[in-house]
């Protein structure tokens, strides 16, 4: 329990869930109540098994109104509620820590208007990616973010956590993407800000408030999304490199060379390239290298990226950036690249337990910290892996063991943050702060800039009920 892992977290003064309570939200939500513990299991462990809750209610809502009643007494009874989508989140943020009512967003899951010449879609928040996807294929246009754990998480996690991603080089991140936020907040009452509108400068921007806040100050119900369009032609190539200095180089040389089409660039070292190849006998066409990059061109004429894309290889094996590269452009060689980088989470959970640092630090500093991790880790972690997106200069920094270990968990806690606050760095690239990391909120905010967090969460949120724990330290 994640209230054991934490003995320093006091359950809150909130009330506890009576049968009366329970009549209620029968009423608000009829049939959508759950209570039985193996129907509620799945949704108190997170992703990675590393947090779990005591929630024993979970309630499904469908639309709007039934998240704003559900608010409305919750807030009057004082009952604390955590708002969960796909629940692939990897920092604890989506599941309760105590006995947190569980608001489950999977049911809102109805697209509402799709404009297929602004490429405005409208959807409730419950919609996952993958699904929105399906819907936006037929019209040509495609989400602007894309992650690992597309088939499970929706709009409204993503929204929540301001998820990053595969195609945020090209797209920009959410805060850009995303037009309009129709949320509900503690007290019930619906903030409709669901503009579809590019600009719209009247006033502050209110719904930016809900893109990263981890549910901490609105329950996200619906969302308007600018969608670009599918690209005519997507090329990959695999690069593989024997030292950090030709993986900057070879990044420099990806952009001067591919402009306008260089929509990803991926890093992976060895280890990770190992995880997925070891764990799930995914096949790497290239020999060992220490390091790997996984370039992305999208366009719209075939001929021509695949023409610019060789001619960086050619250019970067001359020069020697590059030990060994292949280039895809059919589709399910293309995927299969991909799969490589995307897999790395799924793989490394195979080892069994995983300590996951996701952080942004200076480019020049981008492979220090997996380095200085090993020699201080040693040969108590099964692996030390560094894999993430070059192109943000995040870098997921995962440790395995075969299960928890106090040994190397105090070895990378606080250090790993220190660390990364040292080169002004920040603790938390693209996964949020949760309960795993809301102590190390200092090190990236300074002191009035979390003062005026706290004070945005009581305004918006007198009595603390949403997502209580997390975000903020004690
Ligand atoms: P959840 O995990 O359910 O919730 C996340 C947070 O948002 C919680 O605090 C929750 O309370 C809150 N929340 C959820 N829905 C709502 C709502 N409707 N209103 C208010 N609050 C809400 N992340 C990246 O950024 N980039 C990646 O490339 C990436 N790759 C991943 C790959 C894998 C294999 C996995 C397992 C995870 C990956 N993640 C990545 C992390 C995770 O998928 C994202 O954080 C995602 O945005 C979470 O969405 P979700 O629907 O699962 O939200």
């Amino acid at each position: 329990l994640s209230s054991e892992r934490f003995p320093q977290l006091k359950r809150g003064d909130f009330a506890r869930v009576t049968d009366g309570d329970l009549q209620v939200f029968e009423r608000l939500v009829p049939s959508r109540v759950l209570t039985e513990p193996g129907d509620i299991e799945g949704h108190n462990v997170d992703w990675s098994g590393t947090c779990r809750g005591a929630g024993q209610v979970l309630l499904r809502p469908k639309t709007t109104e039934e998240v704003s009643a559900i608010l409305r007494y919750c807030n009057g009874r004082r009952l604390a509620a955590v708002p969960q989508g796909g629940n692939t989140g990897l920092v604890g943020g989506s599941v309760p820590v105590f006995d947190e009512v569980i608001i489950s967003m999977s049911l809102m899951d109805k697209i509402i208007s799709l404009d297929e010449i602004s490429g405005v879609l409208v959807c409730q928040a419950g919609c996952v990616v993958d699904k929105i996807n399906e819907a936006l294929e037929p019209h040509g246009l495609m989400t602007p973010h894309i992650l690992g754990s597309k088939g499970s998480c929706q709009i409204g996690g993503n929204i929540s956590t301001n998820a990053g991603g595969l195609r945020m080089l090209r797209y920009g991140n959410l805060h850009g993407n995303v037009l309009g936020v129709e949320a509900v907040l503690a007290n019930g009452d619906v903030l409709d800000c669901l503009s579809t509108l590019k600009k719209d400068n009247t006033g502050y921007d209110l719904k930016q408030l809900f893109i990263g806040s981890e549910g901490s100050l609105g329950v996200v119900t619906a969302a308007s999304v600018l969608c670009p369009r599918i690209p005519g032609a997507v090329s990959v190539a695999l690069l593989g490199c024997d030292s950090f200095a030709q993986v900057l180089q070879t990044y420099d040389a990806a952009k001067k060379m591919l402009q306008e089409i260089l929509s990803a660039v991926e890093f992976m070292d060895r280890a990770s390239m190992e995880v997925v190849q070891e764990n799930l006998q995914l096949t790497c066409p290239l020999g060992a290298h220490r390091y790997y990059l996984l370039v992305e061109t999208s366009g719209s004429n075939a001929a021509h990226d695949e023409e610019k894309l060789n001619s960086l290889l050619g250019h970067v094996m001359e020069k020697a950036m590059v030990d060994d590269g292949t280039v895809a452009t059919e589709p399910s060689k293309v995927q299969s690249l991909w799969a490589l980088r995307e897999n790395v989470a799924v793989a490394l959970r195979a080892d069994g337990c995983v300590y996951k640092y996701d952080v942004t630090v200076p480019m020049s500093r981008f492979y220090d910290l997996v380095t200085d991790t090993r020699e201080r880790v040693g040969s108590d972690a099964t692996r030390v892996v560094g894999y993430g997106h070059l192109g943000e200069s995040d870098i997921h920094l995962n440790v395995t063991c075969p299960q928890h270990s106090e040994d190397v968990f105090d070895a990378l806690e606080p250090w790993v943050y220190d660390w990364v606050a040292k080169c002004k760095g920040s603790v938390s690239a693209e996964h949020g702060m949760g309960i795993l990391k809301r102590d190390y909120l200092y090190h990236s905010n300074t002191g009035p800039a979390v003062l005026l967090m706290k004070q945005l969460k009581e305004r918006m949120d007198p009595r603390g009920i949403l997502n209580p724990y997390k975000i903020f330290p004690d």
